[in-house]
Formats: C-alpha cells, sequence, structure tokens
C-alpha cells in the first residue's frame, strides 16, 4: 500500500501542459499546400443555398450528418416562404417538418429551428449573432456550425471542421488531432491569417472530392507531390500544378 508521503509527493507535481503535436509540414510547405488549391479554386464557396445570415445559420443547422445537396432539396421550398425568424414560428414546428421530412434526424431539427428562431427574435432583435458564445447557446448549434456562420456570413477567420478536414488533418498529417477541437486548434495553429478565409472550403472540397474518405483520388490530386500521407498512391499532380 502506498504510504501518505509518496501520496504527497505525487500530488504535488505540477500539471503537465498537453503537448502540442510536431508539425509535419513547414511553413513554406503549408503555404504551397494551398497555392494549389487557390489555383484549383481561386473564390471558393459553400455548397449549401441560402438567401441571408439567417438562412445560412438554419441550413447548417440542418446539414448536421446530412448531405448539402440534400439538405438544399429541402430549403429550396421551405426558404421561398420562410426567409426570416418570424416566418418560420408563424409556419410552426409540423409544417416545418413537413418541408424537412427528406433529411436526417428531422424530428429533432425542426424542433431546434423553431426554438432558435424564438430565440433571435427574443434575444437578438430577429439577427443573427457575429459571436461565437451566442451562437453555440443556440438549439441545434454547435462549435462547427458556429465556425461555419462566423465564417460565411462575418468573414471571420474560423476553421469549421467537419468530418472531411478531421480527415484531412489526419490522414495527411496536417493537422492531426484525437478530436473535432484538437483538429480545429491545429489547422489554426498553421494555416498563416492571410490565407485562413477560405481554407476551410478548399478542405472540404478537397476531402468532398478528391481526397475521399474510402478511396483518394491520388492521380487527381494538385498536391500529391506535397502529400505525406502514407496512404497515398501517386506523386505527380495533374498538368498544370507540377511546380
Ligand atoms: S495525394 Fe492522396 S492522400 Fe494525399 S492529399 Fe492527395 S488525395 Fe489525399
Amino acid at each position: 500500500m502506498k504510504n501518505a508521503k509518496s501520496l504527497l509527493k505525487k500530488k504535488a507535481q505540477p500539471a503537465r501542459k498537453k503537448r502540442l503535436p510536431r508539425r509535419v509540414y513547414n511553413e513554406q510547405e503549408v503555404r504551397h499546400i494551398f497555392k494549389r488549391f487557390e489555383k484549383q479554386n481561386p473564390e471558393p464557396k459553400g455548397e449549401l443555398d441560402h438567401v441571408n445570415e439567417y438562412t445560412l445559420l438554419v441550413a447548417v443547422v440542418l446539414s448536421a450528418q446530412a448531405t448539402d445537396v440534400g439538405v438544399n432539396k429541402a430549403t429550396k421550398d421551405l426558404f421561398k416562404i420562410a426567409d426570416t425568424p418570424e416566418k418560420m414560428v408563424a409556419l410552426g414546428e409540423d409544417k416545418v417538418r413537413e418541408y424537412i421530412k427528406t433529411i436526417g434526424l428531422y424530428k429533432a431539427k425542426a424542433k431546434n429551428v423553431i426554438a432558435l428562431s424564438e430565440r433571435l427574435i427574443a434575444d437578438y432583435n430577429s439577427s443573427v449573432p457575429a459571436d461565437r458564445d451566442i451562437l453555440e447557446s443556440l438549439p441545434g448549434v454547435g462549435r462547427k456550425t458556429a465556425n461555419v456562420v462566423l465564417n460565411m456570413a462575418f468573414g471571420q477567420l474560423t476553421i469549421a471542421v467537419d468530418t472531411h478536414l478531421f480527415r484531412i488533418g489526419n490522414r495527411i498529417k496536417l493537422a492531426p488531432g484525437k478530436t473535432p477541437l484538437d483538429v480545429e486548434l491545429a489547422f489554426e495553429r498553421i494555416i498563416p491569417d492571410d490565407i485562413k478565409y477560405h481554407a476551410h472550403h478548399w478542405l472540404i472540397l478537397h476531402g468532398r472530392y478528391i481526397c475521399k474518405a474510402r478511396k483518394p483520388e491520388c492521380e487527381r490530386c494538385v498536391i500529391a507531390d506535397l502529400c505525406k500521407s502514407k496512404e497515398k498512391t501517386n506523386d505527380t499532380p495533374p498538368p498544370g500544378y507540377q511546380y
């Protein structure tokens, strides 16, 4: 059995700081990667349809565990008649549910859309606040949703980590981490501010269309020569990107 002295000694030890993962890419390599993405798509856009900040927030809430294409199909008619919190509340939860019933978790999402619209009306003059803590306090809004809205609606330099960013961060070791927050902070650390605004869209598009979950299409990849993933199957980027 441990004696009191050894227990005291153990308690007196200072808490260990969490060690940051070692950088696998130097600053120049990171810039080079994002230069390629920029060349491929100078003005990347999110693929969720919306007509204002409020409908962007609703669309992102609806997109949890659903595809952007599926959300766009459902919101096409919904946003025609409900593009403000007041109109959404007037429509009511049952009707919202009908519009979005093709999306996964639609019952809970309809409830959240109504509840968050009521909060916006009651506390924020029906506008979407440009504040992470407030956004995260709204029903159905997590850190990723808040980051997307802050970036797309308010131009903030946030990195929204979805399934694609989480996979790429770890697969190519650009921003390794065990949790989405670890990966977000790792991306924050390595991506220079002057390229942060578009960074998460470039990474989402790269993950969605090229560096796919099951089988990355390395032969079509514009960063094939720069990538340090053990999974890559090709070292040569397409013509036009070989520099
Ligand atoms: S080379 Fe392959 S693994 Fe590396 S980023 Fe490109 S698609 Fe992904």
